[in-house]
């Protein structure tokens, strides 16, 4: 009897096994149609400076438009495509897109884009950011290059050389989602960052956890010394920017200052400046 349980429990995983691999296989079918297709988009958020209500860059924000499956989320379908030896493909996209669109905006902003593990780790990286640069026309110094500790956590050395590479080129490098890794203090001090990014988990937290505002003071304090700028994720509310503000935070990012939005209608959003900062509660600089 035993027995036979123990076989038809076998029976019905392995049918589930089964339905999973095929739901793999259709998504990475998917995924390499997607790229031929155009399925692709991307969406870019503004960044801005709270003392001078000034937009100093976008993040480009992958989209993916799927006919069969609508809109899907780059958390869903990006891990997997690092998985399958899609991301490098379709990171090499963005970039490429994101230096040809940020052309159109002033010469003032950065753009910043996402590298994910395997792109930062694949070889050449350095040459293909130089190859975007050169194809679109975009000046280095507008591109802002975004990597995870997790890209960076197994192999330091490789990371740092990395860092440098890109550097060299006149590139900026931003470590994102600061806080939710490991070795945040380690990577500040022995990586080349131009920027942290504090992730959007912390600025939920302020006014609410006292000990979130004492981390976001002291991340801020720490990268004014060590000379390295801080932008927040994730603002949602004018609490939220006030509180920023007051620990010396000087750049967000969040939907209370825009949502991501196509590049076609970033300029009319820049232009609007009025409406903007009497949206985020920054009304002083309207005048
Ligand atoms: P990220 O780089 O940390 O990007 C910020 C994410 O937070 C974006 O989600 C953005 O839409 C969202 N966000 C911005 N402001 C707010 C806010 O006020 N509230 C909330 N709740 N969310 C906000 P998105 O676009 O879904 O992207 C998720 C992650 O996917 C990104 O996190 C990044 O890690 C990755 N990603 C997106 N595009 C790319 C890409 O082109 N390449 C790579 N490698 N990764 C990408
Ligand atoms: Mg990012
Ligand atoms: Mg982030
Ligand atoms: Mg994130």
């Amino acid at each position: 009897r035993a027995k036979q349980t123990g076989r038809g429990c076998h029976r019905i995983f392995e049918a589930e096994m089964e339905q999973v691999f095929q739901m793999r296989r259709l998504l990475e079918q998917d995924l390499r149609k997607a790229l031929i297709a155009d399925e692709f988009l991307v969406h870019y958020q503004p960044v801005m400076d709270i003392a001078h209500g000034r937009i100093t860059g976008v993040e480009a924000l992958l989209r993916w438009e799927s006919p069969s499956r609508g809109r899907v989320s780059p958390a869903d379908f990006i891990p997997f495509a690092e998985e399958v030896g899609l991301m490098a493909e379709i990171g090499d996209w963005v970039l490429r897109t994101a230096c040809r669109d940020a052309l159109a905006w002033p010469e003032d902003m950065t753009i910043s884009v996402n590298l994910s593990p395997t792109q930062f780790r694949r070889g050449e990286l350095a040459e293909r950011v130089a190859m975007a640069l050169a194809h679109s026309g975009l000046p280095a110094t507008r591109l802002e290059l975004e990597v995870t500790e997790t890209a960076m956590i197994d192999d330091i050395d490789h990371a740092t050389s990395i860092l440098n590479e890109l550097r060299a080129l006149g590139v900026r490098v931003a470590l994102d989602d600061f806080g939710t890794g490991y070795s945040s203090l380690s990577f500040l001090r022995n990586l080349p960052f131009n920027r942290i990014k504090i992730d959007r988990s912390f600025v939920q937290d302020l006014g609410v956890k006292p000990e979130a505002t004492a981390i976001v003071r002291a991340v801020t304090a720490m990268c004014h010394s060590l000379n390295v700028a801080v932008t927040a994720e994730g603002v949602e509310t004018k609490h939220q920017i006030r509180l920023l503000e007051e620990q010396g935070c000087p750049e967000v990012q969040g939907f209370l200052i825009s949502r991501p939005c196509p590049a076609s209608e970033v300029l009319a959003w820049l232009g609007k400046s009025a409406e903007r900062l009497e949206g985020c509660g920054l009304t002083r600089f309207s005048a």
